[in-house]
């Protein structure tokens, strides 16, 4: 500053005078600047350029207008500094332009310092313009030491100028000029262009900040409206935003939840925890993104599932301040994966169940046939005695029931799943079903090798005779089923069964028990007894394949009841079920007698019509000792020809005969008026194949293997009720 006054002070008035005339100039120039050119875009145009090169020439031309003179013809102004900063600042074409216009006026003005003042307006301007060209970077850097660089440029030209005035005038003119224009005019230029810079820098700040304003609103406007959830919460897990899918979904209003803490007003109480542990881990700012899943709770309760990205926000200190999410709604896809899962785990354990079920299955079969094949061939050897023979035959016709069990529960369970099990509605006597099964036990293997448990029937029961209308064969498997069970997972105690009338919703049921003190059944467990194939250790070899309890359940519900049990492990079991009593109209007739007994078949003639011989030398064996006359028909050829010979009293008629089948032969029979009794034999256990033997002309039927008393009572029953054909 000092410097300054000095130099000011060594200086002429007049050149004193110019300078702050100038100065005014030039600050007039810089707010041209600032608010001409700098906001407006349209300026930067051609004729934007051209207009701004005309008003900076016009501002040259008010300089010249007011310069010091040193000499008539020979003034000096700072049209340098105007020029150097206008090519700095403005660029090429309005200096260029203004350039044009000021020499123009210079020209105009003439005088012995012409060629000087025409260089000065060239060179400053194209100096300025090449600075600004060369040293783009100029004003980021230290833009004063740039801006004092060019100042001193642009004016150690302008003395070298001097150069072109008439040779007598250049020293004195030197003389006079140089101190200023070597000290006030580089500072000028210098102090004139760190105007122009603020001036530029503030208006790059003010464009950055509306920038940023639009670019916030355009942000927020996104964060609002688009279809994802999306929060910004404080440290402390305030809501400080929220969007419209926020609200929409969690069905809250924008100031329930601004300033609320989210995790109270949107997680399920028993989450919170757990979000906050990770909310806070967030806040450690270990990580940049955040990706996790939350369960997210409506204001009506409804709870689903989001997956959510979280990120930090932080202060101008790099403090994080606060957290931004965004969340999805995945509780559609959460549900399809369980689904999956459930459906995976279901074919896993229907895969697993299958493998069980074939094990189970050929050991169950395997078993009885092992012992049918290993003891029929011991029946050939010579060295056995007749004792070691009885047992022999007793092994192998256990294993052969035991099979033909498993093949009759396969069967059934069959036809209960493809819903073609028929029951056989009939008049019965609970009291007689019931005995009987206790009987069939107490004389069975099966009980007598667990010596420690009792079977009785409840004394109740004993003595309460009930008639009723149901399937009693079907009853009968079912009464089977559990006692076989109660006796197989029972080691020691008693078993009891019985039965009673109760009454519910004024209907009338029998309401039958079996009670065991076995093992029991867990908990868990109560479901999947009733289902096929299932046991309860399925680790554990039982014999039985799983199919007892499902049967039994299917063949009660088929009848109009239910199944049910009560159970505490390792105490016992006690299974119910209910059917609905139907009781007879008709006078109850006698169960007992007549059907069963052995017929007597003297002087009667039976033709076994068969095409396998092990199975006719079977029938014939049951019927030695009837006293009939048995004769044998390979097939179906045959049996015709010995009916027309002589026609019998009964025919054992086989169905699948070769050359001629059953059905066929009965029709013959039938065309041919012949008058005799018929009982289907065959080896398809089914009820459809029972009806369909009837309904052509069948008297009776028996389903293979034929059992010697179905077969007696078949017989019986047809002597006794003598049916035409
Ligand atoms: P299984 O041929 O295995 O006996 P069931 O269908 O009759 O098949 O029974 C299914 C499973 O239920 C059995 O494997 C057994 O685990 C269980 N269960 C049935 N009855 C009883 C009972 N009285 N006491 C204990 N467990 C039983």
């Amino acid at each position: 500053m000092f410097a300054i006054f000095f130099i000011v002070q060594g200086m002429d008035k007049g050149i004193i005078l110019g300078l702050i005339q100038n100065t005014a100039i030039l600050l007039a120039f810089s707010m041209l600047y600032d608010y001409f050119w700098l906001p407006k875009k349209d300026t930067k145009t051609i004729a934007g350029k051209i207009l701004s090169g005309l008003i900076i020439g016009s501002a040259g031309i008010v300089l010249m207008l007011t310069p010091w003179r040193q000499v008539p013809g020979l003034v000096f102004d700072t049209r340098s500094v105007l020029l150097a900063l206008s090519g700095l600042f403005f660029g090429l074409i309005p200096t260029a332009v203004a350039a044009i216009t000021m020499v123009i006026y210079r020209i105009f003005l003439g005088g012995m310092g012409i060629w000087m003042g025409i260089a000065v307006i060239i060179l400053s301007s194209v100096t300025g313009i090449l600075y600004k060209k060369i040293r783009p970077a100029w004003n980021s850097r230290n833009y004063i030491r740039e801006l004092a660089f060019l100042g001193f440029l642009v004016h150690i030209i302008m003395l070298a100028c001097t150069i072109l005035l008439p040779e007598a005038s250049i020293l004195p003119t030197l003389k006079n000029i140089i101190l200023p224009i070597i000290t006030i005019y580089p500072a000028g230029t210098v102090l004139l262009g760190i105007l122009m810079v603020h001036q530029l820098k503030n208006q790059e700040n003010q464009n950055a900040a509306e920038k940023l304003v639009e670019s916030e609103r355009r942000f927020i406007d996104l964060l609002t409206n688009f279809n994802y959830f999306s929060l910004i919460l404080d440290r402390t897990g305030k809501i400080l935003f929220c969007n419209s899918k926020v609200l929409e979904t969690s069905g809250y209003k924008i100031d329930q939840l601004t300033g609320k803490n989210a995790f109270e007003m949107l997680l399920p109480q028993s989450t919170i925890a757990a979000v906050q542990d990770a909310f806070d881990y967030i806040l450690r700012g270990k990580t940049v993104f955040y990706n996790y899943e939350t369960e997210f709770k409506r204001a009506d309760g409804e709870i689903l599932n989001i997956e959510w990205n979280a990120t930090v926000l932080r202060d101008a200190n790099k403090v994080i301040s606060s957290i931004a999410t965004i969340g999805q709604d995945v509780t559609n896809r959460k549900k399809a994966e369980a689904e999956l899962i459930k459906a995976k785990s279901k074919a896993e354990e229907s895969d697993n169940l299958k493998s069980i079920f074939l094990s189970n299955m050929s050991h169950e079969i395997r078993t009885p046939m092992n012992a049918i094949m290993g003891f029929s061939s011991m029946l050939g050897m010579d060295d056995i005695t007749d004792i070691e023979k009885k047992q022999y035959i007793s092994i192998i016709q256990d294993s052969g029931e035991r099979l033909l069990k498993i093949i009759n529960d396969i069967i059934d369970i069959s036809k209960l799943e493809a819903k073609q099990f028929s029951v056989n509605l009939s008049e019965c006597s609970l009291n007689e079903i019931f005995r009987s099964s206790i009987e069939t036990f107490r004389k069975s293997d099966l009980l007598k090798e667990k010596r420690h448990i009792s079977l009785e029937l409840d004394p109740d029961s004993e003595h309460a005779e009930i008639l009723l209308i149901t399937d009693k064969h079907r009853i009968q498997q079912v009464l089977d089923n559990l006692l076989s069970n109660a006796i197989k997972y029972t080691e020691k105690g008693t078993i009891t069964t019985g039965y009673r009338i109760i009454t519910e919703n004024g209907k009338e049921l029998v309401e039958a028990y079996v009670k065991d003190t076995g093992i029991g059944i867990a908990d868990g467990m109560s479901k999947i007894i009733f289902e096929r194939f299932r046991q309860v250790d399925e680790n554990k070899y039982h014999e039985g394949a799983g199919l007892g309890l499902s049967i039994t359940k299917g063949i009660i519900e088929l009848l109009g009841g239910n199944i049910w049990f009560d159970s505490a492990l390792n105490k016992g079991t006690t299974f119910y079920f209910r059917i609905p009593l139907i009781i007879p109209q008709n006078e109850p007739v006698s169960l007992k007698g007549g059907v069963s007994g052995i017929p007597d078949l003297s002087g009667k003639t039976i033709i076994i019509a068969e095409d396998d011989y092990n199975s006719y030398y079977y029938l014939r064996l049951l019927l030695k000792g009837l006293n009939a006359n048995v004769l044998h028909a390979e097939n179906g050829m045959i049996l015709m020809r010995l009916v027309q010979h002589k026609v019998p009293d009964i025919i054992l008629l086989d169905i699948n005969m070769p050359v001629k089948s059953g059905f066929e032969c009965l029709d013959d029979i039938k065309k041919l008026g012949i008058s005799t009794m018929i009982i289907a034999q065959t080896a398809y256990a089914m009820a459809s194949e029972k009806e369909r033997c009837l309904s052509s002309g069948c008297h009776g039927y028996i389903a293979k293997p034929v059992k010697k008393t179905d077969l007696y009572r078949e017989i019986s029953q047809l002597l006794t009720e003598k049916l035409p054909v």
